[in-house]
């Protein structure tokens, strides 16, 4: 299948959040311009010309200086034909009146905005740079220069955070009349200051029942906005999904660039090196900067298929999964099938698999029942 969607990876935050462990690096003394010489490169390298979405994340690529991001966004938009949507990740407090008209003269059509809470004291505890102010000025930036879709990202299940906090960011930001929502339970992750701090006994994570009981108030709340659910995690004004993460849960192909960007093409799940530097060497000696790379066998397709189509509401196709591998679903998943619609954690309609809200709360059960090796 013809892979048509990228995603560009700028690896640098001007301060590390606390739970973050998303592949970046701090962005004082760093490589940025000699990273960016590569990323162009590595672009330039590729045999896609044309693409249909294009996502840059991070790290956060709103921490490039105006003159660092002006040259990125010249290169993706020389090298590449961008047909659809064309998405940057930004920190509120980045996105000044002038970035954000750079990314609007560039194409720009989508801001996924690092937002997590509204609320003073938890965007300290998180270890954010920006301020509650900062999120209302940057969206009214974005706006004063005709970025059609704005996403804000939020997160529940954080240390000290209540159920009235976490309902108050979101009606904070529903207030906005904001395109897209997309909301994440925080999850304590290895290697972060919030880790050590949960082994040394100084950080309190509300207990499991009240991440739940965000997420099912998050589900309910969203039901009675114009923003409908459409993923597990995410909620959208109609036009306003994301096209591009919608590639990844329906298990299509994607390029991925830069340090620590993973990609999925020809059937080819790859990742690139990770540190800054050895991703530099390798593109400066001419070689793929690829870390590992495997091609997933069919069982191994069927049980992503599964686990990544379900997350969407509408689920996972069953024609297109005939299609893809040549054997029904039934065929592959009569038990799993049978007893998870028994438990009202999955429904069947026409041709589509998908959660119940209870499936939703429980997920990793219902994936879990889609192993094929166990
Ligand atoms: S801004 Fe994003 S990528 Fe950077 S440290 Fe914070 S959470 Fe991680």
């Amino acid at each position: 299948m013809e892979v048509k969607s990228a995603y560009i990876h700028i690896p640098f935050c001007v301060r590390i959040c606390t739970y973050c462990d998303f592949n970046k690096y701090f962005i004082h003394n760093q490589p940025v311009d000699e990273y960016l010489d590569c990323l162009i490169k590595e672009m330039c390298d590729s045999e896609v010309r044309v693409l249909e979405t294009v996502f840059v994340g991070g790290g956060t690529p709103t921490a490039l200086s105006y003159k660092q991001l002006k040259r990125l966004l010249i290169a993706i938009t020389d090298i590449f034909e961008i047909k659809g949507e064309f998405s940057f990740e930004a920190n509120p407090d980045e996105l000044t009146l002038e970035k954000v008209q750079l990314l609007k003269d560039f194409g720009v059509n989508r801001l996924s905005m690092g937002v997590q809470t509204f609320k003073p004291e938890l965007l300290e505890i998180l270890g954010r740079t920006h301020h509650t102010t900062d999120i209302y000025q940057a969206v009214t930036n974005a706006r004063a220069v005709g970025i059609p879709s704005i996403s804000l990202d939020l997160m529940y299940h954080l240390p000290q955070q209540t159920l009235e906090d976490f309902k108050d960011s979101l009606e904070k930001a529903l207030a906005m009349d904001i395109d897209h929502i997309s909301s994440y339970g925080l999850i304590l992750e290895p290697k972060t200051q919030f880790y050590n701090m949960y082994k040394k006994g100084k950080l309190k994570i509300p207990n499991e029942d009240i991440g739940e009981e965000m997420y099912e108030y998050l589900i309910e709340r969203m039901n009675k906005s114009d923003l409908h659910q459409y993923e597990i995690s995410n909620f959208g004004k109609i036009g306003h999904e994301s096209e591009h993460n919608k590639v990844y849960w329906k298990n299509e192909g994607y390029y991925g660039f830069g340090a620590g960007a993973s990609g999925y093409v020809n059937g080819e799940r790859y990742s690139n090196v990770n540190p800054v530097n050895h991703y530099i060497k390798k593109i400066k000696n001419n070689e793929r900067p690829i870390l590992q790379s495997t091609s997933p066998t069919k069982t191994e397709q069927m049980e992503e298929e599964m686990f990544l189509g379900l997350r969407m509401n509408k689920g996972v196709s069953k024609s297109r999964f005939f299609e893809k591998f040549d054997q029904t679903v039934e065929q592959v998943y009569e038990q799993a099938l049978k007893d998870l619609i028994q438990k009202e954690l999955i429904v069947e309609q026409d041709d589509y698999i998908s959660m119940t809200d209870r499936g939703k709360v429980v997920g990793n059960l219902v994936f879990e029942a889609f192993l094929l090796n166990v």
